[in-house]
């Protein structure tokens, strides 16, 4: 019997265990187009937390009681499309199972870049591609800018600032804890800020970047965006990619500095990743250098199992991760 997590209760604040429950799947005979995927690697992903509320939003709430979606890679293992054969690995979004039937159309096969197949749930992937492109196509950043990127040790943020050195860019990164930052400065950031230090991020920041940032890569939100507010430079362009401080919240957030927009002639877009998939070869190719030339590094924080499900998920949220959060099956 194949096993699924469903969500059990719509959390309020921070989700709790016993929000999810796990659910035997009877085993589904495969219709014309379909494939059966052994999944071997799960991922977890803030946006999910948005899912889980009954809220209208870019992708459809999470159904009670349902097998929840998410990002996996697996194995085809039975096959009735001719054009996915058993044995190939593939990517889709019939994650949070052990065991996927999918129509063939709506899965990828994993392009060949020589690279661990869980590769393409992280830097190779959906986060990958949304730091690329909220990089280099939403904020429009270009070799001699300064950039600033929070959540710089998870799974966007380090590929942000690797993407914006190998481009000759100035890059200051925020995360929490000093390992973390270690980790970033290592991947080449030219600047990085330990916000749980207890420093003010508008004056940690004036320090990093004494001429101010053209480029504001956004995954935190609240003090975070309102310190890059106070040092955006004329003409900075801010991504506005996630905000992660707010997601458990229901407060308001509270920006001192947003009027800056006016005068230094601010420009802030929000951006949804599957705005750019039409242009997904292009990642590939470039990414697929700077991995060949060397230049891209890869850290992933694994927890082992389908039961560990909620455990890697609510990880995101106390900054359990270094890299791209995964669990193996
Ligand atoms: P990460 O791998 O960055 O994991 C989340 C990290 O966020 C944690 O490890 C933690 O790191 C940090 N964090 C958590 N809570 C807070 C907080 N309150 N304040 C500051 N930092 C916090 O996740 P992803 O790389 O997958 O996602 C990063 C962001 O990008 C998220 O906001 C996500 O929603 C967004 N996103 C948006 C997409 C889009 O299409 N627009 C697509 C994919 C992701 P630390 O220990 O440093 O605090």
């Amino acid at each position: 019997m194949a096993r699924a997590w469903s969500l059990h209760s719509r959390p309020e604040g921070m989700p709790k265990h016993t929000d999810f429950a796990m659910i035997d799947v009877a085993p589904a005979a495969l219709g014309d187009g379909e494939v059966r995927i052994a999944n071997r690697w799960l991922s977890v992903d803030p946006y999910m937390r948005g899912r889980m509320n009954d809220v209208k939003s870019y992708v459809p709430p999470f159904a009670l009681g349902e097998p929840m979606q998410g990002g996996a890679v697996g194995e085809v293992i039975e096959s009735r499309a001719d054009a996915v054969p058993v044995g190939t690995w593939v990517q889709h979004m019939g994650g949070w199972r052990d065991e996927a039937v999918m129509p063939a159309a709506q899965v990828q096969r994993l392009p060949d870049l020589g690279v661990d197949p869980q590769a393409f749930l992280g830097q190779l992937g959906m986060p990958g591609m949304t730091a690329y492109f909220g990089l280099l196509a939403v904020a429009e950043a270009k070799a001699g800018d300064t950039v600033f990127v929070s959540a710089a040790a998870g799974a966007v943020g380090s590929t942000v600032v690797q993407i914006a050195k190998a481009k000759d860019m100035t890059v200051i990164g925020s995360a929490g804890g000093a390992d973390k930052c270690d980790w970033v400065r290592s991947l080449g950031a030219d600047a990085v800020i330990d916000y749980k230090a207890g420093e003010p991020l508008v004056k940690a920041l004036a320090a990093a970047a004494p001429k101010g940032i053209d480029v504001y890569f956004d995954n935190v939100g609240g003090d975070h965006l309102d310190a890059a507010l106070a040092h955006a430079r004329p003409n900075a362009r801010f991504a506005i990619c996630g905000m992660i401080d707010v997601y458990n919240s229901g407060e308001p957030t509270k920006l001192r500095y947003l009027a800056r927009l006016i005068g230094n002639r601010v420009r802030m877009q929000g951006f949804i990743v599957s705005d750019h998939m039409a242009r997904a070869a292009e990642f590939y190719d470039d990414m697929g250098a700077m991995l060949k030339a060397g230049t891209l590094k890869r850290e992933e924080t694994v927890h082992d199992g389908l039961e560990a499900m909620p455990d890697a998920f609510l990880g995101l949220f106390t900054g359990g991760n270094k890299g791209k959060m995964l669990v193996r099956l």
